[in-house]
């Protein structure tokens, strides 16, 4: 009786295993699905199994809608009713970079496994984004030189040429803004988002990025170094997928040593970060074979799924901890400087890197000669200090005119409430005092950096409508890191706000000389003033202009909102009716 059971199960089995439905990369391990083989798959996968749906978000720059599709075992398919009924929410993020396309095909037939195999862990809700740069996907050719295959694949920039990894705060794109929805109502506890990368030679198939332990919340960061990154470790090396920490090297090779990546806010993972999600990017390493890859990132997602299945209350828990710091934080950091003083040490496979004559230039070049692999400890530098914080004010208030920041607000889950009526309001404000600004453009942007500033205590007036953020939100990064123009990928530094750098109003010289010998005749303290100036500037003295500037500047004529930041930072208690 048992050994026809057993019998009978392997045949089943078999037939199953000879039903399912194949990947276009399983046919010949060499191919990525196109947007049409991937959509078609997912949608006959949906009609055969209930514990998954697809659900489509916003339009992309390309006019097609976003899908997600998200597999419940219990069939819930309602962020409200999973969260209430204690389920972890893990966010997958498919071909963000579309010629890094391993995500893409391991995702297919983890999907369909997960499915036919009916091993969606209980108390796991997992969301899929099977492409998220469909314009990319859609531009199929051969752009990424160095890459051991698919055959062929997407392109890297989107239909505005975008590097979508750039665009979560400036959210240029649509695709941008679909995914912010998708993640804003799904709330996701752990984030992954797949790459492939290149860069130097070494043994590992798979190495890691994942968020910035010293710029996630301490409570997940916590978490995240003494569980869940040792378990993925150790777990990864079972699967023969030893792996390293993204190989970011501080010198040509590695064996200088490696630091860890600051996924600032304008990448995914960083973006996660500002919700107290824990975001991981696998990074395939593209010298290795497809199939090899493709299956390093299966493994990589199959084991993640185990681990968030296993630790689904604690994850949950630490979260909710995690939101009602963040609610509290007084102190936000806006910057952050490698520590290069402190590292640890980990064991690194590489390939020893040496020089020979190059063909193309008869000058030496630079190899890694995988006949001489080594296994040494390098230093890995992964400690980042804030270099700049900010005492969050008690709220900020927007002027109704910067639409495109209340949309992002809003967009982002920020709570806000509107001025009833015009009033005037003292608080802080900012002028901006200097910045760098690249020289090309960046990501369609010139952006600003090293912003200095002087904080003045105003009276301003505001207007019906005008929006009010308070920062006692589970939203306060968010809105504290990109409403700050000192944060690295504040609004300001993308740019949001260039036009206050510009003056409206000027003087003209030669009728100004006679205003301006009126006011220093009526104003001794500045005529004073003026005086002191140009003991400390030489220039000044030997420019008439410039000494009518000065005045200009200093008089009641010249416009206060020249260069002010229009976001205001209420620091003390005030009556102001609100809606
Ligand atoms: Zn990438």
């Amino acid at each position: 009786m048992k050994r026809s059971f057993c019998l009978l199960l392997i045949l089943i089995h078999v037939f199953l295993t000879l039903n399912a439905q194949k990947s276009p990369f399983e046919k010949n391990g060499e191919s990525t699905a196109t947007y049409e083989e991937l959509i078609d798959f997912y949608q006959l996968l949906d009609k055969k199994h209930a514990q998954m749906k697809i659900f489509e978000y916003g339009p992309t720059d390309i006019g097609k809608v976003l899908s997600l599709i998200v597999l419940s075992r219990d069939q819930i398919f309602d962020p409200i009713e999973a969260r209430k009924q204690n389920k972890c929410i893990l966010l997958i993020n498919n071909g963000i970079h579309p010629g890094e396309p391993e995500g893409i095909d391991a995702s297919m037939m983890l999907v369909r496994d997960l499915l036919e195999s009916n091993s969606i862990p209980k108390n796991v809700l997992i969301g899929i984004i099977p492409i998220y740069n469909i314009d990319g996907m859609l531009n199929r050719g051969l752009s990424r030189v160095n890459q051991n295959g698919p055959e062929s694949y997407g392109f890297r920039g989107n239909y505005q040429n975008l590097d979508l990894n750039r665009d979560f705060i400036k959210s240029d794109s649509k695709n941008s803004k679909a995914f912010q929805r998708i993640f804003n109502a799904w709330k996701p506890e752990v984030f992954i988002d797949n790459h492939a990368s290149n860069g130097a030679d070494y043994q590992y198939v798979m190495t890691l990025i994942s968020t910035q332990k010293d710029k996630l919340n301490s409570t997940l960061s916590d978490y995240l170094k003494s569980r869940m990154l040792p378990d993925l470790y150790s777990r990864m090396k079972a699967s023969n997928f030893d792996m390293s920490p993204y190989v970011n090297s501080i010198k040509e090779t590695p064996d200088a040593g490696i630091t860890g990546f600051l996924e600032t806010a304008r990448y995914s993972t960083g973006y996660a970060a500002l919700h107290n999600s824990i975001g991981f990017m696998p990074e395939t390493h593209m010298l290795k074979p497809y199939p090899q890859r493709v299956d390093g990132i299966y493994k990589f997602m199959e084991h993640m799924i185990e681990l968030v299945g296993r630790d689904a209350n604690l994850i949950i828990k630490n979260k909710q901890i995690a939101d009602a710091d963040v609610s509290e934080q007084s102190f936000f950091p806006l910057q952050w400087t490698l520590d290069d003083r402190n590292f640890s040490l980990f064991r690194f496979k590489g390939y020893e890197a040496r020089q020979k004559i190059s063909e193309v230039s008869g000058l030496p070049r630079l190899f890694y000669d995988r006949n001489i692999p080594y296994e040494k400890d390098i230093r890995v530098f992964d400690n980042y200090l804030p270099s700049k914080a900010i005492k969050k004010p008690l709220a900020y208030i927007i002027p109704q005119s910067w639409q495109r920041v209340i949309d992002l607000m809003e967009l982002n889950g920020v709570e806000m409430k509107r001025l009833a009526k015009d009033s005037e309001v003292e608080l802080e404000v900012y002028y901006i005092e200097d910045y760098k600004t690249v020289g090309k453009p960046f990501e369609g942007h010139y952006l600003h950096s090293q912003v200095k500033l002087r904080t003045e205590y105003q009276k301003v007036k505001y207007h019906a409508g005008d929006f009010m953020v308070f920062t006692d939100q589970v939203r306060n990064r968010y809105i504290v890191e990109t409403l700050e123009p000192q944060g690295v990928d504040s609004f300001f530094a993308w740019n949001f706000f260039d036009s206050v750098l510009g003056q409206k109003e000027h003087f003209s010289d030669y009728v100004f000389e006679d205003e301006a010998a009126l006011i220093l005749k009526k104003d001794p303290e500045m005529r004073a003033r003026l005086e002191d100036e140009k003991k400390k500037n030489s220039a000044l003295v030997q420019s008439p202009n410039q000494q009518l500037d000065w005045i200009y500047r200093n008089s009641k004529h010249y416009e206060k909102t020249h260069l002010r930041y229009p976001v205001g930072r209420l620091v003390r208690p005030a009556k102001i009716e609100l809606n």
